[in-house]
């Protein structure tokens, strides 16, 4: 812009404060614009009004410098400004029915994402709410007919018990956001609230959704962008404006189809824990039964010798000691569950030459499970590392400890007579037994943690698919190793006089056998040979087709070479792999 042009700029731009009365308007030029050129592309009119900054960018708007068109189009702009606002401002404005605690929760959340949200309200004067919703700007306490006029989209947060009683006839041709929870499970057959709602206000669209945030977390702004929100509506385009909104929000929304999926949707909050169960099930019984076998071995069978005051010493270790050894067995086997599964699914493959077919349910399932067991194992190895620091004592594990002093003394036994005693004194160092099973259990700690940590959605998103797989592949088998090591320098000591109490091995030797026995099985499938045919598997080549498709051409050599990783050969069979998609989750 020349400087003959400038205080024009300043005169229209007065003009239109004059025009728009409340409303400022001045020119912003971009720096570094060519003097004397007012190009599209450099420049940009603010308009500020009241509060709130609108930015309009005139790159797609004709304007000739040659003319008097800067006066025209920017008048132009004002018009179109003033005629676009009124269409805008009701766009971004949302109407929330009911000033309860859903409804101010998400009030506040949607204003905070900038929307105007009228509040629709029996009580629209009710001091007790106004001064609630003050502490959220944006929204605006008015009735239930004035919000349902001033917004296209509203949020239904009234118990669905009193949906006859909203002002239904305000609500026809509204996008109606259906948010009501069961309060217990309904019958098969029993219609959803939103079904209901529809059917109150069939010129309404009903959609089902956000009803699995809570009010609390709306209103603590709580981090949900994990979380997935279902999206249910028999009016595609009602779905895909909710769908758009929960992704402004910076929520997960997921589209679940068709209002009835509404049935399912409304039971969500009602779930407990439900990947958690049967993984907490294995693991307590495991807990159990490791814990009863300790009581049989220590308590039990050792008392039967008789003597009362070992009997005495013995049995208070159920309070400690035995439940730190049956955590720390626990805990070992619950790192093998997670492993075991990805095992026998790999020989699976194996046998089945593909991976286009679906794991019998037990293995599937169990595969699914693998991060609950990790995490539960991650607790039972906190709370062992507790336990056994408490118990860290010679007097305890006499066999990672230098064997003690015994020590020969005169002892007074009354007044004029003296008894030989021996005195042992406890030696305060570690065998080398003692170091590498401190060592080695702090190192399966530590890994056992990263793996904990990695399986955090929040952190595992920060990472590659590869960096992901070698965390919770090849250091979750280290962290089983390390594991195993530990244990086993404990339980290598054991001599057969150890058996003799009921023949019951130490529970230092039940620990290692679940986790030897799947590195034993691990082995074989670290051989080369065995690994590549595993990974073409995995790659999606299908072994039985190939062969057939070889066999039909007579190509002998393809035969042998049926899992070769040639670049072509690869390729050929890649293209010709089985479209069939059911297989399960692909092992670790
Ligand atoms: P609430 O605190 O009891 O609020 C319900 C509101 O509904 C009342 O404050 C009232 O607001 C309005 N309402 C309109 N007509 C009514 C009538 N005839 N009788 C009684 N109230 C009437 O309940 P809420 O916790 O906000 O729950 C509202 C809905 O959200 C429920 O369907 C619930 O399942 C769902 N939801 C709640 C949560 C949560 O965390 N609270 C989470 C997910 C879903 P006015 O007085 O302003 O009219």
């Amino acid at each position: 812009m020349n400087m003959r042009e400038l205080p024009h700029a300043r005169a229209l731009g007065a003009r239109f404060k004059e025009k728009l009365q409340n409303t400022l308007f001045y020119m912003n030029v971009f720096q570094g614009m060519r003097i004397g050129y007012l190009s599209l592309e450099e420049c940009r009119i603010v308009l500020s009004m009241k509060k709130k900054e609108m930015v309009l960018i005139t790159d797609e708007l004709p304007f000739d410098k040659r003319s008097r068109s800067l006066d025209i189009n920017l008048a132009e702009h004002g018009k179109m400004f003033l005629e676009n606002q009124g269409q805008e401002e009701k766009q971004r404005t949302l109407g929330v029915l009911g000033s309860g605690d859903y409804g101010r929760a998400i009030a506040g959340r949607l204003a905070q994402a900038g929307y105007t949200v009228l509040v629709g309200s029996r009580n629209p004067n009710n001091q007790a709410i106004r001064t609630l919703l003050d502490s959220k700007p944006g929204t605006r306490l008015v009735s239930q007919e004035a919000a349902a006029e001033g917004a296209g989209i509203l949020v239904v947060a009234v118990p669905s018990d009193h949906y006859s009683r909203l002002p239904l006839h305000a609500l026809k041709g509204k996008i109606l956001i259906d948010v009501a929870n069961n309060t217990k499970m309904p019958k098969p057959d029993e219609m959803s609230q939103a079904e209901i709602l529809q059917q109150l206000v069939p010129l309404a669209d009903v959609v089902k959704s956000f009803n699995v945030l809570s009010a609390y977390a709306l209103e603590n702004n709580v981090n949900q962008a994990a979380k997935q929100v279902p999206v249910a509506s028999d009016s595609p385009r009602a779905k895909k404006m909710i769908l758009e909104l929960l992704k402004e929000l910076n929520y997960t929304a997921v589209d679940y189809g068709s209002l009835e999926k509404a049935r399912e949707i409304e039971c969500i909050p009602l779930r407990f824990l439900p990947s958690w169960k049967i993984p907490f099930i294995v693991v307590a019984i495991l807990w159990c039964l490791h814990f009863l076998l300790l009581l049989l071995k220590f308590q039990l069978c050792e008392t039967l010798d008789g003597n009362p005051n070992k009997a005495s010493r013995l049995w208070r270790h159920l309070g400690l000691l035995n439940i730190n050894r049956a955590t720390a067995i626990t805990a070992l086997w619950t790192l093998t569950l997670c492993y075991i599964p990805g095992v026998i699914a790999a020989y699976t493959q194996l046998v089945w030459g593909t991976k286009y077919r679906r794991f019998p349910n037990w293995l599937d399932k169990w595969l699914r499970m693998r991060k609950q067991l990790g995490l539960l194992m991650l607790g039972l190895g906190a709370i062992h590392t507790i336990l056994g620091t408490a118990v860290w004592s010679s007097k305890y594990d006499p066999l990672i400890w230098d064997k003690p002093t015994v020590i020969k003394t005169m002892v007074k036994f009354n007044s004029s007579s003296f008894t030989e005693k021996e005195v042992v004194v406890q030696n305060s160092l570690m065998n080398l037994q003692g170091e590498l099973f401190i060592t080695f259990g702090c190192a399966s700690m530590f890994l056992t943690c990263l793996l904990g940590i990695t399986s955090l959605p929040s952190v595992g998103a920060t990472l590659t698919w590869r960096e992901f797989m070698f965390i919770q592949s090849k250091l979750g088998w280290m962290a089983l190793l390390t594991g195993v090591v530990h244990d086993g320098v404990l339980g290598w000591g054991f001599s057969p006089q150890h058996y003799t109490l009921c023949s019951l091995p130490s529970g230092a030797q039940y620990a290692l056998h679940p986790p030897l026995l799947t590195v034993i099985l691990k082995l074989p499938l670290l051989i080369p040979w065995v690994d590549n045919a595993l990974q073409t598997i995995r790659r999606g080549h299908d072994r039985k087709k190939r062969r057939g498709r070889v066999k039909e051409h007579g190509k002998k050599q393809f035969y042998q070479d049926d899992f070769s990783l040639d670049g072509k050969k690869s390729a050929a069979a890649s293209s010709s792999s089985s479209t069939n998609h059911s297989s399960g989750s692909e092992p670790h």
